[in-house]
């Protein structure tokens, strides 16, 4: 793995782990809401049940204690009554037990519940402006109304629905034309948003924790890959190039003799397989020992490199090559027919003389010239690529003694 790998890696991860984070965040905070206004509608019911209870007991009768008042807004016969041995009693209707209800709810868990209507009988029970918009939206037909809305400047879970005329209820509501059935006022729950954000905020730092952990985790798992990855890529890029080094020719940077004796058989068995001829060139630089002794090893050493440089640039194709075959020699193997490597040849040699590099000690030319040795066979039975090589410095004896400067084809 790349540097450039590693770091994409390491941030797809993070970005991966940081969408998962805020989805479950996203998740679980509607979750949070589900619960809240799912316990407000059970606390809702709850009322309900336990008004349905009282309604049809037509009320329950409690002693009078300072606590317990009689309700002024009961406006029933016998609201009060004395027992025989002289107890107080009074009557509790629906209305007055939710909202003594309402408020022991409230001193002990901090849920607020509120009996209220747009009519309200009791001035307290008045609907405060949420209230009045949920009241409204059930006069439409809407059977629940909830939002997360502020009480004296404190966030609520709040939750309202309609509570609906009964029979027993007609005693007390029946004076404005309400008949069974229809929706007269609500209950609001009001759950503390605090109550279920604790709960939430433990969650979300379970999450992070766990997000944190598998975040690390994964890195530890990116950096261990990257680590035994670069370790490998370096080992392997030491093996290349101790394997270069076997078979590169230090001074011209050709492949060299070992490689080229590699690259023939290879070359020599495909094309004994596929039938198709195989050309070789022996390249000889001219009265280099001349040049050697006139102008020393080191500027011999440079024109080597030099006349390298200039052939290497006619070999890009994989089938053919160029090597230092052996002090000023160099050998070329090529795919192709005799035609082609005499082209070739003659490109070479052109090549360089007309890099025009002087040659003090020449007989031939004023600049360092090359003699060039062609061969070509299509392999085949008891042929061995020997032979090929011995056909090229053959044609390149020819070549030399024709008068060097040039290419001479092997004449079979
Ligand atoms: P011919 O035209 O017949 O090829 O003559 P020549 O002088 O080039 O051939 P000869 O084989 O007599 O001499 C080759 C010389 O090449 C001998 C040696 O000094 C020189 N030579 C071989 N390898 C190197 C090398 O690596 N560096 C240098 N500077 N000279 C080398
Ligand atoms: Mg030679
Ligand atoms: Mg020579």
């Amino acid at each position: 793995m790349k540097t450039g790998g590693f770091l994409i890696f390491t941030a797809f991860w993070l970005m991966m782990i940081g969408v998962s984070f805020y989805q479950q965040v996203a998740e679980d905070k509607q979750y949070g809401h589900k619960i809240a206004y799912k316990q407000a509608e059970m606390f809702f019911q709850h009322i309900v049940l336990m008004r349905q209870w009282n309604g049809q007991h037509g009320g329950v009768y409690v002693p009078v204690t300072e606590q317990n008042q009689p309700n002024p807004y009961l406006n029933v016969p016998n609201r009060d009554i004395l027992t025989p041995d002289g107890m107080q009693l009074t009557l509790i209707n629906p209305a007055y037990m939710t909202r003594q209800l309402a408020e022991m709810e409230r001193n002990q868990s901090g849920i607020r519940f509120h009996i209220t209507s747009l009519k309200p009988i009791r001035p307290e029970n008045k609907a405060d402006a949420w209230e009045v918009t949920a009241l409204k939206a059930f006069e439409k037909g809407q059977d629940h109304f909830n939002e997360l809305s502020a009480i004296n400047g404190q966030p609520f879970y709040r939750y309202m629905a309609p509570l609906i005329l009964e029979q027993d209820c007609l005693k007390c509501h029946g004076g404005d034309g309400g008949k069974v059935g229809d929706p007269r006022g609500g209950i609001s729950v009001s759950i503390p948003a605090a109550n279920i954000d604790n709960f939430l905020a433990e969650r979300l730092e379970n999450l992070k924790n766990s997000h944190l952990l598998i975040a690390a985790t994964g890195l530890v798992a990116l950096l261990f890959a990257y680590w035994a990855q670069s370790k490998l890529n370096k080992r392997l890029t030491k093996a290349k190039s101790h394997l270069q080094l076997a078979y590169l020719d230090a001074l011209t940077l050709l492949p060299n003799r070992r490689y080229y004796d590699a690259f023939l058989r290879r070359e020599w068995k495909r094309a004994t397989r596929h039938h198709y001829p195989l050309s070789m060139i022996m390249i000889d630089i001219d009265f280099f020992k001349a040049y050697n002794d006139n102008l020393g090893h080191v500027e011999g050493d440079q024109c080597l490199r030099q006349v390298a440089r200039t052939l290497r640039r006619y070999f890009r194709r994989s089938g053919d090559l160029i090597a230092r075959y052996g002090g000023e020699e160099f050998c070329v193997v090529a795919a192709c027919d005799s035609v082609q490597i005499m082209q070739l040849a003659e490109i070479l040699r052109m090549a360089v003389e007309t890099m025009k590099l002087p040659h003090p000690d020449s007989k031939v030319s004023q600049f360092v010239t090359i003699s060039l040795g062609v061969a070509t066979v299509i392999p085949k039975g008891a042929m061995e690529c020997g032979d090929l090589l011995l056909h090229a410095d053959q044609a390149l004896y020819a070549a030399k003694h024709s008068g060097r400067n040039r290419v001479a084809k092997y004449q079979g």
